[in-house]
């Protein structure tokens, strides 16, 4: 029996979770039970897994287990940006080799595609948009990156348009920006209602248990998850559990959990809309990918995303969201001298799982459990796009994104502790510094 040493614990002002509408959450597991397919982890890729797991079996019941509330956790904690064209912060045109970026290109796009059926099919109030993305920068630096991305997503045949800095208060309101590459296709959502409504919308042999993190593990011919109050016999499990896979015995020194920090304003009264101008809906992300992501939502608040940490437990720390939320405002007043009084009503952190070559893990961890794991930062389309391609190779299927997939070199090695944090804070210090005014 294996102890699993680290459990989710997310802090406690998630904007996204709050200002959408409460659920009742599923009751906790209690007792034991047998079952034929477990899912750990109720983020996109757990629920799309268990969507179409449901529907490859619809014979048996597959058992989707969350330590939190759905909503709660990273996936419904991110910036709501559900991206179809690839960004690969490795390649100097974030497109890299034209035959791989085609690939991504065709699994986000199945991600949004599957995303985008469920909402409409349940009528999902999710605040979900068309409006592309603005990928916007500051200085001579990030201009550089735009023209490169530009060229970049030409090879893939995908139409982008650069904006210059004078037309662009007319889209985002602000005159912060020097340019911006305005990319088509991106999808803006709120990302708790989105997974609140996911997880409410499940085919019927799914069963969620929320509040019942997994204390432990029995790998052999059966997988035995044990909790608190019981235990959980599956034929075959599927980790979708992001970082807090290494703590369940994969994967170890591979997987980089690293925090994001979010603040939410309070909704802009409509003369404070006014002053701002622009579009009602917008995302913008930022040239250089430390910087900020900045949006306005659908409800009129202003979303602003930057500053890291990386804490190899997966659970975040108090003192990073107080020092963080300072670089949130000063981010915020910089690009909206407009908007003097507009106070932020939530911050919080979030954990991304990031590899340091970029690559995410995906298929057999052992002869019965199955892992899509490490998204690196990208997992609204591509947890759910794996978290479908997983359920479908377990029930046989075969087809060229399973076998990209499948042949991915998975996570890198990294050093052994200490030497893996310093390395990845000296990263992450050096990206921000770096970034300069756009963070
Ligand atoms: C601030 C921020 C901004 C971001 N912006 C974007 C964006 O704009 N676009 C985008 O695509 N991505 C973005 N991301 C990344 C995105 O949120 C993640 O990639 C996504 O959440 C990964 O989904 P997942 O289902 O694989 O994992 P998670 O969402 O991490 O879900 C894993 C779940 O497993 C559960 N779990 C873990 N251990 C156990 C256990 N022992 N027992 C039971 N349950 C357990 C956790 O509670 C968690 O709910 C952002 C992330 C953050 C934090």
């Amino acid at each position: 029996m294996q102890k699993i040493t680290s459990l989710p614990a997310d802090d406690s002002m998630p904007g996204w979770f709050h200002t959408s509408a409460a659920r009742t959450p599923c009751p906790a597991h209690i007792g034991q039970k047998k079952v034929r397919f477990a899912i750990v982890g109720a983020g996109l890729t757990g629920l799309a897994a268990a969507r179409q797991l449901a529907l490859n079996f619809p014979h048996d019941e597959v058992v989707l287990i969350e330590a939190q509330e759905v909503g709660y956790g990273s996936a419904g904690r991110n910036a709501g940006f559900a991206i179809d064209v690839p960004h690969d912060i490795g390649a100097k045109d974030y497109i890299g080799d034209v035959t791989i970026a085609n690939k991504i290109l065709k699994l986000n796009t199945l991600g949004q595609n599957y995303l985008r059926q469920i909402v409409q099919d349940h009528r999902i109030e999710c605040q979900m948009t068309e409006s592309g993305k603005y990928q916007a920068s500051v200085g001579k630096q990030g201009t550089a990156i735009l023209e490169a991305y530009r060229s970049g997503l030409a090879k893939i045949g995908r139409e982008s348009e650069m904006i210059s800095g004078q037309d662009l208060p007319d889209h985002i309101g602000t005159s912060y920006y020097k340019q911006a590459l305005y990319i088509p296709g991106t999808i803006l959502l709120q990302p708790s209602a989105l997974v609140k409504g996911l997880a409410d919308n499940l085919p019927a042999n799914v069963t969620l248990y929320e509040y019942t993190p997994i204390t432990s593990i029995d790998y052999g011919d059966k997988v035995t998850l044990v909790h608190d109050k019981g235990s959980i016999t599956a034929d075959t499990l599927i980790l979708a559990n992001n970082g807090f896979a290494s703590h369940f015995g994969f994967l170890q020194r591979r997987l980089l959990p690293t925090f994001l920090y979010g603040s939410l304003s309070r909704q802009l009264t409509e003369d404070e809309q006014a002053r701002l101008g622009g579009k009602a809906v917008w995302g913008v992300i930022p040239a250089h990918p430390f910087g900020s992501t900045i949006r306005r939502t659908v409800d009129n608040r202003i979303l602003v995303r930057n500053s890291f940490s990386f804490q190899p437990d997966g659970r975040p720390r108090e003192k990073y969201l107080k020092q963080y939320l300072e670089n949130h405002r000063k981010s915020f007043e910089r690009r909206f001298p407009m908007l003097p009084q507009v106070d932020f009503e939530y911050t919080w952190s979030g954990a991304i799982c990031l590899s340091e070559n970029h690559e995410g893990f995906f298929g057999k961890l052992a002869p019965n459990v199955y892992g899509a794991l490490c998204c690196n930062g990208l997992g609204i389309t591509r947890g759910t796009a794996t978290g479908k391609l997983i359920a479908d190779m377990i029930a046989g299927e075969k087809n060229e994104l399973i076998d990209f997939l499948t042949q991915s070199p998975g996570p890198n090695l990294t050093p052994a502790e200490p030497f893996l944090s310093i390395g990845v804070n000296s990263v992450l210090k050096w990206g921000q510094y770096r970034a300069g005014m756009e963070v």
